[in-house]
């Protein structure tokens, strides 16, 4: 039977970057549910933060505490922008190709809640797609696609490895270390941007094994979200456009975001959020993002994806607004780690990336800073777990191993149900009984005889609704009334 050094569960920003930093001569395995850029990687549109030089990095950090309303851990932010220089260059001396103004320098752009340009970008507003390509490209080690993670062979405080599913038959993935880099639980709700594979699956399975979660109620709604299909996954946005000049506006073309905040298109996301949400629900009226102020070859140049999505469904941009809404957009919680992105309470788990919660997002994430995260604290995970070199023992091996069916058909109707529940219920603005309600529902559905995808993507969002009853006063993103 083959040990693995390293398993890696997913294949966005954070397994791929892993992956690119362990050395050829270990035997490594990378899974991934579908094909390896069905991630939220993939979608990334605005950029990655870098520290400008070493004088930007206070001022980055108390950008980020600002934006996370200081329920951040200040230790992993001054690490997350004082690591954010090496990591981005390495990419780019490794051959990555961020855009460049017509001097040929790096062309830094500003996105909300940052108080300077600090934010690179590739192919306009296709930073994700680029640098996924990019990992792709420069990975070394073997990915094998359509594997579903399913448990983790976890006995005391070791974990042996993965049970994953492929192709409908089970297989143990043995390893020395495991990576979870697994992403968030979008596909819990009923709009979000984000891919398909993103369900929240690892997240369930830590609550069903009592390892710590923390901060799962802080839940960002991007605020400007194009939701005018009949998918899930949403047409995105970027907060770049609001930071180079777009506006949010009513039917009557009044921007009515100073009503709210003295940084009106650049106030933090939540803020951006839950006015969009609060002024439609007053005065009824849908709100578009216009774009008066760019020139037609400007913007196509510097937005070419946004620009050609949304021709595709008929409108031209810059010159016709967009109808937008927010959408469940990004997980700040997760499985809690250390400062090296270690699980606590094990000795050879590793969790990065949006799966994780290193501190650093605290109650709302300022914008472009999780692809930086993705790559700071992979490094730090690889870093740690080569000079560890823990190894498992076959003695131990858990032997307590659960076959399960990964779906049934009665699934589908309550997995909407409760995509809507958390949509209506667990959403920009929440009310104490209806999360009392909707948790009591949850609790029902776990009763019944239901697949194991759809079991875990139950207990995460349990996890969430109960962060969200037991945090009394509203903070960042989460926003709590009585009534
Ligand atoms: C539309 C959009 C735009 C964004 N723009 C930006 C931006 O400009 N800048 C920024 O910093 N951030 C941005 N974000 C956020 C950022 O893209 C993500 O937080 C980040 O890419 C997450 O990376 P990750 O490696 O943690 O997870 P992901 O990239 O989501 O990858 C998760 C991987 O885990 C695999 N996986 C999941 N469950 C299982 C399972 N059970 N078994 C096996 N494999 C599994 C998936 O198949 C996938 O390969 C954006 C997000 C979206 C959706």
């Amino acid at each position: 039977m083959i040990i693995y050094d390293y398993v890696i569960i997913g294949t966005g920003v954070a397994g791929l970057n892993a992956a690119r930093l362990i050395p050829f001569d270990k035997k490594v395995l990378i899974v991934c549910k579908q094909s390896p850029w069905e991630c939220n990687t993939f979608w990334a549109q605005g950029g990655v933060v870098r520290a400008r030089d070493k004088d930007d990095i206070p001022i980055h950090i108390q950008d980020t505490m600002e934006a996370g309303a200081y329920l951040n851990d200040i230790k992993a932010v001054t690490l997350l922008s004082e690591k954010s220089i090496d990591v981005v260059d390495d990419l780019i001396n490794n051959g990555f190709q961020f855009d460049k103004n017509a001097k040929g320098e790096l062309a830094f752009t500003k996105e909300a809640a940052h108080s300077r340009s600090r934010i690179l970008h590739a192919d306009g507003d296709a930073t994700g797609r680029e640098l996924h390509m990019f990992l792709l490209e420069n990975c070394p080690h073997e990915i094998v696609t359509a594997s579903i993670v399913i448990d983790l062979l976890i006995k005391d405080d070791v974990c042996h490895g993965v049970h994953i599913l492929q192709n409908r038959k089970d297989k143990m993935i043995y390893a020395h270390n495991t990576i979870i880099a697994s992403g968030g639980v979008g596909s819990i709700y009923k709009y979000h941007t984000n891919s398909i594979t993103i369900s929240g699956d690892i997240q369930g399975i830590c609550v069903e094994k009592g390892m710590n979660l923390r901060d799962m109620e802080m839940i960002q709604f991007h605020p400007t979200v194009f939701v005018d299909n009949k998918n899930a996954r949403q047409q995105l946005l970027t907060e770049a456009l609001r930071g180079e000049g777009a506006i949010v506006e009513d039917e009557n073309g009044y921007p009515f975001l100073k009503d709210y905040h003295k940084d009106c298109e650049l106030a933090p996301r939540d803020v951006v959020s839950r006015a969009i949400f609060d002024y439609n629900k007053k005065t009824g009226s849908q709100v578009y993002l216009s774009f008066n102020k760019f020139k037609k070859n400007e913007f196509k140049k510097r937005f070419p994806n946004i620009y050609k999505n949304l021709k595709d469904v008929g409108f031209d941009l810059p010159f016709e607004r967009v109808p937008i809404s927010p959408a469940f957009h990004y997980s700040m919680g997760g499985i809690e780690v250390d400062l090296d992105s270690k699980v606590l309470g094990f000795k050879n788990l590793y969790a990065v990336g949006e799966v994780s919660s290193t501190g650093v997002h605290g109650a709302n994430r300022l914008a472009s800073n999780s692809l930086l995260e993705g790559l700071v604290f992979s490094d730090l995970a690889v870093k740690k777990a080569l000079n560890t070199d823990f190894k498992i023992d076959a003695k131990n091996y858990p032997s307590d191993i659960k076959y399960f069916t990964l779906a049934k058909p009665q699934d589908k109707a309550i997995k909407n149900a409760l995509r809507n529940i958390m949509w209506k219920n667990v959403g920009i603005v929440r009310v104490r009984q209806d999360l009392i309600d909707s948790l009591e529902e949850i609790e029902s559905y776990l009763k019944e005889d239901i697949g194991r995808l759809l079991y875990l993507r139950l207990l995460t969002a349990k996890s969430i609704i109960e962060g969200a009853i037991d945090r009394k006063v509203s903070i960042g993103a989460h926003f709590i009334k009585d009534k």
